[in-house]
Parts: structure tokens; C-alpha cells; sequence
């Protein structure tokens, strides 16, 4: 902040009227995360966000949900009896999604600390190889499946 105004509306000229909207004070908005129990039931899944929302901190919602529903068709192609591939499919596929969220949590709490405490989580963050790791493990996942 402030954003370069010129820059995004040379960039994306759709979107000019939106970019001349923006205000002068930035403003992060909490978002909400959900985690079931379990995501199925009987006969029943969940999937996508209702499932699991992520905060977008990572940016990887759409992907988890588009993982899961791909893998969801491979576990059921794989057996008869649906509540129990949809057992072995959560238990396979639900603790890089469990890990999807804690990260994008983490990256997501920095948003309401002061400035200064800010600036120094992300400058660690880009620096330290061990939460690239941790941040970029769900984009580098092979999808079950492909
Ligand atoms: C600001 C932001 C940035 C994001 N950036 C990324 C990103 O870079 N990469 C990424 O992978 N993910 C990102 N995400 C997450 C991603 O948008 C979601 O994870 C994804 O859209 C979830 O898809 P979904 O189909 O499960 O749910 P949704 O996209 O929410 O779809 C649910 C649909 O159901 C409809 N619906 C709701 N109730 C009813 C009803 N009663 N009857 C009929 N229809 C109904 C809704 O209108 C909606 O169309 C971002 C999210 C946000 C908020």
C-alpha cells in the first residue's frame, strides 16, 4: 500500500473501474475455516469447501477440492462397498488437506499482528527453507489419480 493504481489498470484495463475503488488503507478480512470430523457417512461425502474451507492464504482451496473429488472417483473405482472405500479415501487422502489448512492458518495469523511483527514473520517465511517446504508441499503433490 498504496497500490500503484496506473500499474494494475494497465495491466488488467478490465478491471479499471474496480481498481479505482480501492482506498488508501489496506484492510485483510478474517476468513472462516471448517474441518468435519469425518468427510463421509454411509453412502455420503463432502467435499470441496464445505469439507475442508481453507483460508486463502496459500491459495490452495479450489486445488485440495479439486484433488480430493478427482481421488474420491479413484477409490471407488477400486472396491464395491462404498462407506468403506470412503473410509480408505479420507484416511489416504484427508492429512494433506489437514496440512493444507494449518499452513494457510499460519500465513493467515501474521495478517493481524503489528506492521512491524508483520513484515518480520514473511521476511523469515521467504527465507526459510523448511516453511517453503511446509507452505508449497499441497502444489507439489502428484494428485492420486493423474
Ligand atoms: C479470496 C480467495 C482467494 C482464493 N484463491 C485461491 C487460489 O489462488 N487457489 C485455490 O486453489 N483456491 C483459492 N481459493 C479457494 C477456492 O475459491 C475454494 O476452495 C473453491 O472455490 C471451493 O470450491 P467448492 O466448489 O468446494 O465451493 P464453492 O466454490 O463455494 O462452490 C459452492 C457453490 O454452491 C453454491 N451453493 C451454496 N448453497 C447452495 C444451495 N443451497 N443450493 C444450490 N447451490 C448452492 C454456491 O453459490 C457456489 O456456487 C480462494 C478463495 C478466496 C475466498
Amino acid at each position: 500500500m498504496p497500490v500503484d493504481k496506473a500499474l494494475w489498470k494497465a495491466t488488467f484495463p478490465p478491471l479499471a473501474p474496480l481498481i479505482e475503488r480501492i482506498g488508501d488503507i489496506a484492510r485483510y478480512d478474517r476468513f472462516e475455516y471448517i474441518r468435519l470430523k469425518r468427510w463421509s457417512s454411509g453412502h455420503v461425502a463432502v467435499i470441496g469447501d464445505a469439507a475442508h474451507a481453507i483460508p486463502p492464504n496459500i491459495g490452495q482451496g479450489a486445488g485440495c477440492a479439486m484433488m480430493n473429488a478427482l481421488s474420491l472417483a479413484v477409490f471407488l473405482e477400486r472396491g464395491d462397498d462404498i462407506p468403506t472405500q470412503l473410509g480408505e479415501w479420507e484416511r489416504a487422502e484427508r492429512p494433506l488437506t489437514n496440512h493444507t489448512q494449518r499452513i494457510s492458518l499460519l500465513f493467515g495469523m501474521p495478517a493481524f499482528w503489528p506492521p512491524k511483527a508483520r513484515e518480520l514473520f514473511y521476511w523469515l517465511a521467504a527465507r526459510s527453507r523448511w516453511l517453503t517446504d511446509q507452505r508449497t508441499r499441497t502444489a507439489r503433490h502428484v494428485p492420486t489419480g493423474t
